[in-house]
């Protein structure tokens, strides 16, 4: 898939999407669309004069200036959602609106101005609770367990559907948890956060044995702009992730030994799960992205240590 010279990029201010336009700034005309709930300016205001940048403040939910805002793009990266899985324990309705909802505005909008090409970081999640370890992208019935795996598969079945019924081609990466600088959600930031506010003490969600796999940003983008460039479907998903996985115990582990400190106690909230709709085990198959030709560069572990490193100098 060709990307063509301006790109849309919904969420481009946030963790993932701002790495993105790290990469797509040198050969692209780049538009940021972001309602700055959970995204920095900071991360993007090094090319607020560059002249193939722009940035428009603003929420997906907001259908009218986000039709605008479409006019003329030839590609959109739709990284925009509410990103924190816990949420929609208590706010029932964010996922619903801020996932499913935006993810439907984005695919009306490209309709009406007849952009054609999208890519989709879907999630693990949409997959539920399984009992098989490597899941590969056609395991099903796929049942989510949390209100933001079920956003997040009905925000692919309507990117497929668009596909089909409007000739549209899409690319829906299913990510595992993803991790490196700017991260500003997820367990390394909570265990950082919490043990900058108290070093003799650290509290950890479950039993500590929830054991997932970690991907490095570096490895992301990689992985999604070389299937981007390798896959010529309509609808293309891949799963992104790495073939091993680290538990949580074992990266507390990891954040008390980088920050220097000693002695710290682990109290846990108890249960298998960090939070409802948790999946305490998962590791995704990525056999179908190693058949075109990409793997990963960093294990779990090297990429939470990496991710780690980072974060201690930018979490306050
Ligand atoms: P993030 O929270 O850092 O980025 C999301 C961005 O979207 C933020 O900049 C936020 O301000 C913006 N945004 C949210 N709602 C918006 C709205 N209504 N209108 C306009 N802008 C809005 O999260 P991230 O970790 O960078 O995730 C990026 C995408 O990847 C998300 O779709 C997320 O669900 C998906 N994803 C992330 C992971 C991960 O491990 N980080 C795993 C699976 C899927």
């Amino acid at each position: 898939m060709k990307i063509g010279k301006n790109v849309f990029v919904t969420g481009g201010a946030g963790f993932i999407g701002s790495h993105l336009v790290d990469r797509l700034i040198e050969n692209h005309n780049v538009t940021v669309y972001d309602n700055l709930s959970s995204g920095k300016k900071e991360f993007i205001s090094q090319y607020f004069d560059k002249k193939n940048f722009s940035f428009i403040q603003s929420d997906l939910l907001d259908m009218e200036k986000l039709s605008h805002a479409m006019e003329n793009q030839d590609f959109v990266f739709h990284f925009a959602a509410n990103s924190d899985v816990r949420l929609g324990a208590e706010k029932t309705d964010i996922p619903l609106k801020q996932n499913t909802i935006a993810t439907y505005n984005v695919l009306e909008s490209m309709r009406i101005n007849n952009v054609k090409n999208i890519v989709f970081p879907s999630s693990c999640t949409v997959y539920g609770e399984t009992n098989i370890t490597s899941i590969p992208e056609n395991y099903g019935p796929m049942i989510p367990v949390s209100l933001y795996g079920a956003s997040k598969l009905a925000s692919e079945g309507l990117i497929t559907a668009y596909c089909s019924m409007f000739d549209m081609n899409a690319l829906v990466f299913r990510f595992a948890n993803i991790v490196g600088s700017r991260g500003t959600h997820g367990v390394i930031f909570d265990f950082i956060k919490k043990l900058k506010n108290n070093a003799d003490e650290l509290e950890i969600l479950g039993d500590g044995k929830q054991i997932k796999s970690y991907l490095h940003i570096d490895d992301c983008l990689d992985a999604m702009l070389f299937a981007v460039e390798h896959s010529n479907n309509k609808i293309n998903i891949f799963n992104l992730g790495t073939e091993d996985w680290i538990n949580v115990d074992k990266i507390a582990g990891i954040v008390v030994e980088e920050m220097e400190l000693k002695n710290v106690k682990f109290k846990y909230t108890g249960g298998s799960r960090g939070w409802k709709g948790d999946i305490p085990r998962i590791m995704l198959s990525i056999k179908k992205m190693e058949k075109l030709g990409w793997k990963p560069k960093y294990n779990s572990e090297k990429a939470v240590g990496m991710t780690v490193k980072a974060l201690i100098k930018e979490v306050v």
